[in-house]
């Protein structure tokens, strides 16, 4: 249930209203609004009667959310959230571009990409010291030492930095350093860690599970917002289908289909969906086509030595073509690139 105030209700109207839901036994959490003050009622395990709640002081509306989800959908906040980190905005209609390595290796290597990639038009550095490999033989990051680069890589560059957590422990470590914490594709329905992001105070990246559907995801995100945190960006990061062509199935309909039925940003990871270089371009291009909010890039210096996702890491001259051929197709369709 969505209780909408009236414009003109008082703070004592919209403190009485909340004390209300909560003698019910019920949830309230306030969502934030330009025009009017919206409650969202979570925590019911049945419908409840919209008339318990017309008759408070300064009610306008009680409207039954139809969808499983509630705080992330557009029924229940229709105006898109914007997400401030550092120099990027991310929802407002312009195109962010997240780019970086896909592991962090060294300060050297983390330092060159990082430049390289500011120079080319990107806010925000991405790169792993906490890896989730297939392999436990494969090289796991750097950890702490990775956090401290990272941290270097802000205060020399002014990138904002995205780095993911993939338990509890190093959620805590990453939360120190990171201004958007990243969720893996594998972690998506770790509900223990989504209930941990959803305490934390920092925005998060949320990727797409490899075999998840928009609904699923849609609920991961409403665990992290059932818990506190507003601050979301989802990502679609391609789907195990039963194409080899590519390392996954870059699902760009899920942007849309986001789009219409919940307000939070939605950005596209090229590079873990195509698994190799070649497609990254054409699918970012795509992506910026069908209305994404930005982009998620690994770009590598060295890819033939990269200790993670070479192949499909850019070269950086590549992903200064990615820019300009990315903001051509925003002109194109009026997102400002
Ligand atoms: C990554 O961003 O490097 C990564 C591991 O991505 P995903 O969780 O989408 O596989
Ligand atoms: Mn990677």
């Amino acid at each position: 249930m969505l209780i909408v105030m009236d414009k003109n209700a008082t703070r004592e109207q919209i403190d009485n209203t909340v004390r209300a839901i909560k003698a019910m036994k019920l949830t309230p959490v306030p969502v934030p609004g330009s025009q009017r003050t919206a409650i969202g009622i979570i925590g019911n395990t049945g419908p409840l009667d919209r008339a318990s709640f017309l008759v408070l002081d300064g009610v306008k509306e009680a409207i039954p959310v139809s969808k499983p989800y509630k705080l992330v959908s557009r029924e229940v906040k229709p105006e898109n959230t914007i997400i401030s980190v550092g120099n990027a905005t991310i929802g407002d209609g312009n195109i962010t571009v997240i780019a970086g390595p896909c592991a962090v290796e060294s300060r050297e290597q983390c330092l060159a990409i990082a430049r390289a990639v500011k120079n080319a038009g990107a806010t925000c550095f991405r790169g792993g010291a906490f890896k989730p490999r297939t392999s436990p033989y494969s090289f796991q990051g750097l950890g702490e030492k990775g956090l401290e680069i990272l941290t270097a890589v802000r205060q020399e560059t002014g990138l904002a930095i995205v780095t993911e957590a993939i338990d509890h422990s190093n959620l805590e470590l990453v939360e120190d350093v990171a201004d958007i914490i990243q969720i893996g594709a594998r972690n998506m329905q770790n509900f223990s860690l989504l209930k941990r992001a959803g305490r934390s105070s920092k925005p998060i990246l949320l990727k797409r599970g490899m075999s998840a559907t928009v609904d699923e995801l849609l609920m991961a995100a409403e665990y992290i917002m059932a818990n506190g945190n507003h601050r979301i960006i989802l990502c679609e990061r391609g789907v195990r289908t039963f194409a080899d062509h590519t390392r996954n199935t870059l699902d760009l309909s899920a942007v849309p289909a986001v789009k219409s039925v919940s307000h939070l940003p939605i950005i596209v990871d090229p590079s873990h969906a195509a698994g190799r270089r070649d497609q990254v371009i054409p699918l970012s291009r795509g992506s910026v086509a069908v209305g994404a909010d930005g982009l998620l890039v690994e770009v590598h210096n060295d890819p033939q030595h990269a200790l993670s996702d070479g192949p499909q890491s850019l070269y950086p001259e590549q992903f200064d073509e990615l820019m300009k051929s990315v903001a051509a197709v925003a002109a194109s369709t009026g997102a400002a690139g």
